[in-house]
């Protein structure tokens, strides 16, 4: 993708007032344990900034001026991987909304915990008993399974949309759909490495 002068300063202009709001979130940062290092995050953002740019094929200043549009958070609770990871083959990438649903026909989706096919892609609807034990994920005890391990771990299927990235610059992730089992998407097996689906 051409990266102009006009561009150059355009993203220049946004990393600088990305900048000045991480020198200003440090001092909002109430637990003066964590450690907000400026240069570093800036750094993470030229990083993946040119490798969305290169897998999505749009400018790096249009897509940092998307994801800036859409922060609600200060730039280090942001600009990470766990927000922005690079853009490798663990995320899938599909062109259009379409595709995406046309993907997931089944509409099932394993949950990492019971292993169970059911139909919620965040939380487990199983009903899945264990030992008598119903599935650590299920509706009920979202809550729960929030304070003793994060429910961020348990939805790793993660995927963009390359269409629509500039409206919604995020990389999503769910539980893993049926279609995706065999692929290298699935977080549960790093033994498969031919892609599926
Ligand atoms: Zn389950």
């Amino acid at each position: 993708m051409e990266f102009g002068a006009i561009e150059t300063e355009k993203y220049n202009d946004i990393l600088n007032k990305i900048y000045s709001d991480i020198e200003k979130s440090k001092e909002l940062v109430i637990c003066k344990d964590i450690r907000i290092d400026a240069a570093e995050i800036v750094s993470y953002i030229k990083k993946i900034t040119k490798n969305y740019s290169e897998v999505l094929e749009y400018s790096e200043s249009d897509i940092l001026n998307a994801m800036e549009r859409e922060r609600k958070s200060i730039p280090s609770n942001y600009y990470n991987a766990s927000i922005f990871p690079i853009l490798d083959e663990k995320v899938k990438i599909f062109s259009t909304t379409s595709e995406l649903f046309g993907s997931i026909k089944m509409n099932k989706f394993i949950c990492p915990s019971c292993k169970q096919e059911q139909v919620n892609p965040y939380i487990c609807e199983s009903g899945f008993v264990d030992n008598e034990k119903e599935c650590d994920l299920r509706k009920n005890s979202i809550l729960k399974s929030l304070s003793t391990k994060s429910i961020k771990e348990y939805k790793k299927f993660r995927f963009t949309i390359k269409d629509t990235f500039l409206d919604k610059p995020m990389i999503d992730d769910c539980f893993l759909p049926v279609e995706f089992q065999n692929t290298i998407y699935d977080p549960y097996n790093n033994n498969i490495k031919s892609e599926g689906a």
